[in-house]
This record gives structure tokens, C-alpha cells and sequence, in this order.
């Protein structure tokens, strides 16, 4: 066994393979760039070699860097998680010209799976059910137009160089085939600079299934059973799940026999997925095989019980499997989340700064959290802004799910925005509930958008319960105050009004021994919580459910979140409610004159001046973020008065950058 290995990547999985090398017995060495000095990777390390500025291009993705880390550090083997250097042949193969082992397949494998055309021919010759269509480079767009008929619409146009859902297009007639074609191989040449692409057909309702496989260098190949991940936005997965709650023992079995077969075409050795594509039917169809680590193995984990880390560093130093396939038993189940610093409510953009509070839920048997963070920790513009990956286990799909909602419930980020109310939403979404998933499940369910999560009549029972429950605390404390002229002890009333979210809610209430109980109408409900004052989670018992509410305090009142609903929360006597509802509404400022920078970026153009007559959808300005170039436009017409930013200035969100007449 390896003494000492090289995690070539950071973040959450550079921790995650960390923690497996340390149960083994095995010292590690991190890297880091600039922006990741105090990373908690660098921290959890024996040691840690600088490679490099923040830029991944600078750092990261350059192999003499990590290739002299190793040989400085005396690391005998690399892993590289997933991303960066991981699917790249010429790593592999420095690598051993140095005589440093890669934790991962043959150079020859990821070739072989490194390009989605070549891919799909290899799995049809091993037999393995590939997505209809026309397996060679399309020329131009009429060529497109052409094989798009023949195939029979609807089609997807798609990089054979493709990753990360970018260079896919889908055309559901002639025109859209042609606009397709040309958005396809311009993504496709800048993302990837290789600009081929071809044409197969769309699969409709469909679901990404994937299998997990594992081999040794021995040609012993078995699969982990399969990971569900329909649930994505813009091909991007958010949610996964092992096992699918959709397959029949039968499919399972026939996928990952498939699985194997392929696997076994190119002697694939270590852990490999293969993704399918499976319609309403069952009918599964290879779509590529990624040769790394994926982001979602912990949910076969959870099910199967085997560490795939473990697995992935003994077969590279020359193990055989200890397992063989009828060994491999799935047992509950297990749903991932993955956290991200983005704002659902603003389209999704990223959100980058540092998070002042994190607190992650606590882990146990059926909770486990992958970051790379620690309160305090910055989201950069450098890299993928994935806070953490939350991962539940239970007996029944249920039992995970219900584990989520809690886990999600407890999830306290602050100085960032993050997801964490729209994945509430998605998974007490009745339609995931019924396991009705399709990859189209995000874009049906919220079709403009999130919002903020629905107010159910229990949420609002809760909230009202714990806002009432937090002043009855204050009011408690106030009076204990040293000092006061009142020597009655708290005084607090018969009567208040919950103010949630600007509806006006009556209440009373009672205290017991464990308690209180509070009165809406003719409803009751009793409330035990140990919470006080300066504790960001009121954690308890409402009619003896165990809850979980975020309370931020406000200059008035509390900022409440539960079950993906955040909401302003006030307690005001009868009266105060009677005259709150006489003062003045402060209107919010009328921002329609102007543009403001919808996310912190640098400005990449201004395409108009002072005295322009604009119109509406006009490109305005260019900001890039994130890596990403986005384009500002004109919501209506209107005549430019003044330019305040120009090309190259960096800017915080809501900066005026335009103002108009
Ligand atoms: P990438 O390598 O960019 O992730 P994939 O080939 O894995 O691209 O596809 C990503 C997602 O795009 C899939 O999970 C699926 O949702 C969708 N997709 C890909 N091919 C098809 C198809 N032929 N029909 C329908 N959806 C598809």
C-alpha cells in the first residue's frame, strides 16, 4: 500500500479522499493556488505544496506542477478527484513517466470514453444500446437539417468534445436544427476548442440513470447498482438519488450487465460511470462514460456500504477486488443535495463572498455533509461555487427524503446567498414525492422560476407557533433584566398578534411545565424548545414533531426559515398590531430608470453612450462572472443620460451602471 499520495484538486472532494486516506493509514499531500492558502483541504493535509495564482488555467490544470509536488513531497500516487486533471490522458501519462501511480483508469480508457463520438461507437460495437441517430461529424447546418429529418424530430444537437451540459442543443424542427447546429459548434469551439459535433434523438421524458462500475487491473469488473439523476437544471444535475425509484430489478440488472460490457471494452480499472438516458418505457440508452470520481458517489456509498475512495486507491496499487458481483447488496436508500452559493430568486447567478455564518446539520448514520468550507471560508469567482454536498440515508425513499427536510431545515448560510430553500422545495415537492421524475422535472415545476418555497397551512402553523414562542423568550428575558422597577416578574399579556410575512394572525397563549401552548382560533398547539436568545436554530417539539426554524434577528422581529419559506415574523400586543397598520408603507426605491450590475463581475463592454435611443432587449453591457459573459438588455425603450462604469471596472452587485431618461 501506498505511504503517501497527491490529492491534485481542492474543495470538498480533495477533503473527501483525504478522509478515506486517513482511515487508511496513508499520508497526504494537498496543492493549492493563491486564493486557497487557508483552504480547508490545505488544513486537513500532513502537507501542502503552493502550485500557483487563483486561476485553475495557473494552477491547477498544470501538470509540472503537481508532477514537482509529488516529486518534492515524496507522494508515490495521485488522486485526482473529479474536474480539473482527472479525464486528462496526458496527466496519466506524465504521471508515469515520472513514475508516480494514477488513482484512476488507463490512460488508454479515458481516450477511448474522452470523446462522445468515438464513445458511442466503441459501446455499439460492444454491444451496448446507444441513443438512435447518426454517429459522425456534422458538416454545416444544411447537413444537420438533413440527418435531423431522417432521424425523425425531435433531435439533440451535441459537442462530441462536450462536459458539463455545454454544447447541447435541441431542435424540434428545420429551423431550430440550423440554429441549433450553429450554437452547438460556437459553444463547442469556445468551451472546448474543437468544434465537431453530431445529431442523435431526443429522448423525451427522459431520465438520467447512471451505473457505478469498479475494476482492477486483474479485468475483474462489477457495478454498485445505479444513481438517479433526473433532477437537474439546464442539464446540470441538483439533486441525486441511489437507488432510482423507477427501475424494475430487471433493468437494473440488464443495465449494469451493459455497463460492465463496456467497461470491460476499454479494461477499464477503477471506479467508472456509465450514463444512460432511460425513457418512460424503460428503454436505456448509452449517453458517455465518465472515467473519474463522480460528484454524486456518495449515494452508492450510503447504499452499498463500500467506500469508493478505498476502492479506487487499492486497486491502484495493484489490489485485486475483494468483492465479487452477487457480494454487492443495495440496502435503503439515499438522496444528495447539492448546496451552492447561487441566488434561485435572481435566476441563479452565482453568489460569491464569505460566509459569515455556517452551520452545517449535524452528521450521523443518516446524514452526511462533503465541504471543502468552514465557517468564515470564501466562495470565489475561481472556481465551481458548490458549498457542500448534503447527503441523507434511510430504510425507504421516504425515510431519506423526510431526513433531507430536516437536514435542510438545519442548514444555516449566511453572508452568501445559497439554494437551500428551492432544494426544500424540490424535495417536499409531492411530484418527487411520488418519484414522477424526468429531467425536465425543474424547468415543468418551476417554469418561471423560484420564488420561494409555497406556504403550506403546517408551515404557517410553525412559523406562527415559533415567532410567538421567540417573544415570549424576549419578554421573559427583558424582565430579568437587573434594574427594572416592575418586581411582578414578565408581564406579557393575554393577547398578541403574529404578523408573518404582512398577514395580521391572533393568538394567545398558556404556559405549562415543558411549555407553552399557543391559540389560533380554536386551534391549539403545545411548543417544548430549549432555545435562547442568540441561537441561530430554534430546535423542538411542536405537537410533538421534532422542527427546525431559522431565526435571524431583525431591528423588529425575526427573519424566520422553515420548509424553504423565509419570511419576516413580528409579535406586537392588539393594539401596536391595530396602529402598526396606520404607519406608513416605505415604497421601495424605483430602480426602473436604472441598469444595475445584477451580480459582483467585471465589465467586459458598455455598448452604448450618453444620448443613445435604446430599444427594448437592446444589448446594453456585457459583465462577466463566474467565468460566464452575461448580457444585459433594455427591459423597454428608453434614452441613455448617463454612463457610470466602464470596460475593465469591477463591480459589486446593484452598482448603477447605466441611468436613463
Ligand atoms: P455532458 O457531458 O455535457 O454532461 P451528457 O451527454 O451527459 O452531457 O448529457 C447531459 C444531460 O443532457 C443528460 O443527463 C440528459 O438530461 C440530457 N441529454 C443528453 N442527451 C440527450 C438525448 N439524446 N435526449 C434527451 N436528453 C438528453
Amino acid at each position: 500500500m501506498f505511504k503517501k499520495i497527491l490529492i491534485a484538486n481542492r474543495g470538498e472532494i480533495a477533503c473527501r479522499v483525504i478522509k478515506t486516506a486517513q482511515k487508511m493509514g496513508i499520508k497526504t499531500v494537498a496543492v493549492y493556488s493563491d486564493a486557497d492558502a487557508d483552504a480547508l483541504h490545505v488544513r486537513m493535509a500532513d502537507e501542502a505544496v503552493h502550485i500557483g495564482p487563483a486561476p485553475a488555467a495557473q494552477s491547477y490544470l498544470i501538470i509540472d506542477k503537481i508532477v514537482d509536488a509529488c516529486k518534492k513531497t515524496g507522494a508515490e500516487a495521485v488522486h485526482p478527484g473529479y474536474g480539473f486533471l482527472s479525464e486528462k490522458e496526458a496527466f496519466c501519462a506524465a504521471l508515469e513517466a515520472a513514475g508516480i501511480v494514477f488513482i484512476g483508469p488507463r490512460p488508454r480508457a479515458i481516450a477511448a470514453m474522452g470523446d462522445k463520438i468515438e464513445s458511442k461507437k466503441l459501446a455499439a460495437a460492444a454491444n451496448v444500446s446507444t441513443v438512435p441517430g447518426y454517429m459522425g461529424v456534422i458538416a454545416d447546418a444544411e447537413e444537420a437539417v438533413k440527418v435531423a429529418r431522417d432521424i425523425g424530430y425531435p433531435v439533440m444537437i451535441k459537442a462530441s468534445a462536450g462536459g458539463g451540459g455545454k454544447g447541447m442543443r435541441v431542435a424540434f424542427n428545420d429551423d431550430e436544427a440550423r440554429e441549433g447546429f450553429q450554437s452547438a459548434t460556437n459553444e463547442a469551439k469556445s468551451s472546448f476548442a474543437d468544434d465537431r459535433v453530431f445529431v442523435e434523438k431526443y429522448i423525451v421524458e427522459p431520465r438520467h440513470i447512471e451505473i457505478q462500475v469498479l475494476g482492477d487491473s486483474f479485468g475483474n469488473v462489477i457495478y454498485l447498482g445505479e444513481r438517479e439523476c433526473s433532477i437537474q437544471r439546464r442539464h446540470q444535475k441538483v439533486i441525486e438519488e441511489a437507488p432510482s425509484p423507477f427501475l424494475t430489478p430487471e433493468t437494473r440488472k440488464a443495465m449494469g450487465e451493459e455497463a460492465v460490457a463496456l467497461s470491460k471494452a476499454v479494461d477499464y480499472q477503477s471506479a467508472g460511470t456509465v450514463e444512460f438516458i432511460v425513457d418512460r418505457d424503460q428503454n436505456f440508452y448509452f449517453l458517455e462514460m465518465n472515467t473519474r470520481l463522480q460528484v454524486e458517489h456518495p449515494v452508492t456509498e450510503m447504499i452499498t456500504g463500500i467506500d469508493l475512495v478505498e476502492q479506487m486507491i487499492r486497486v491502484a496499487a495493484g489490489e485485486k477486488l475483494a468483492l465479487t458481483q452477487d457480494e454487492v447488496k443495495l440496502t435503503g436508500w439515499s438522496l444528495e443535495a447539492r448546496v451552492y452559493a447561487e441566488d434561485p430568486i435572481r435566476n441563479f447567478l452565482p453568489s460569491i463572498g464569505r460566509l459569515t455564518r455556517y452551520q452545517p446539520p449535524e452528521e450521523s448514520d443518516s446524514v452526511r455533509v462533503d465541504t471543502g468550507i468552514y465557517e468564515g471560508s470564501e466562495i470565489s469567482m475561481y472556481y465551481d461555487p458548490m458549498i457542500a454536498k448534503l447527503v441523507t440515508y434511510g430504510d425507504t425513499r421516504a425515510d431519506a427524503i423526510e431526513s433531507m427536510c430536516q437536514a435542510l431545515d438545519a442548514y444555516y448560510i449566511r453572508g452568501i446567498n445559497h439554494n437551500v430553500n428551492f432544494l426544500t422545495a424540490i424535495v417536499t415537492h409531492p411530484r418527487f414525492a411520488e418519484g414522477r421524475l424526468s429531467t425536465g422535472f425543474i424547468a415543468e415545476e418551476f417554469p418561471d422560476g423560484f420564488h420561494g418555497g409555497a406556504m403550506s397551512a403546517e408551515t404557517r402553523k410553525v412559523l406562527a407557533t415559533v415567532a410567538t414562542m421567540l417573544h415570549l423568550s424576549q419578554v421573559d428575558r427583558e424582565a430579568e433584566i437587573e434594574g427594572k422597577m416592575d418586581e411582578l416578574g414578565p408581564r406579557y399579556g393575554d393577547d398578541w398578534v403574529v404578523n408573518l410575512g404582512g398577514e395580521d394572525i391572533e393568538v394567545s397563549f398558556d404556559m405549562t411545565y415543558e411549555g407553552c401552548v399557543i391559540r389560533f382560533g380554536d386551534e391549539s398547539v403545545s411548543v417544548e424548545s430549549d432555545w435562547v436568545p442568540g441561537m441561530p436554530l430554534v430546535q423542538g417539539l411542536i405537537d410533538d414533531s421534532f422542527v427546525t426554524v431559522q431565526a435571524d434577528k431583525l431591528a423588529e422581529g425575526y427573519r424566520l426559515t422553515h420548509n424553504g419559506v423565509s419570511l419576516k415574523a413580528m409579535v406586537r400586543t392588539p393594539r401596536a398590531a391595530a396602529l402598526a397598520k396606520l404607519m406608513p408603507v416605505k415604497l421601495p426605491p424605483d430602480t426602473s430608470k436604472y441598469l444595475l450590475c445584477p451580480m459582483p463581475g467585471l465589465v467586459v463592454s458598455i455598448d452604448v453612450a450618453e444620448g443613445d435611443e435604446v430599444k427594448a432587449g437592446q444589448a446594453l453591457a456585457v459583465v462577466e462572472a463566474m467565468k460566464m459573459e452575461n448580457i444585459l438588455r433594455a427591459e423597454r425603450d428608453a434614452k441613455v443620460v448617463k454612463v457610470n462604469v466602464k470596460k475593465g471596472d469591477s463591480l459589486t452587485v446593484d452598482a448603477i451602471m447605466v441611468e436613463f431618461e
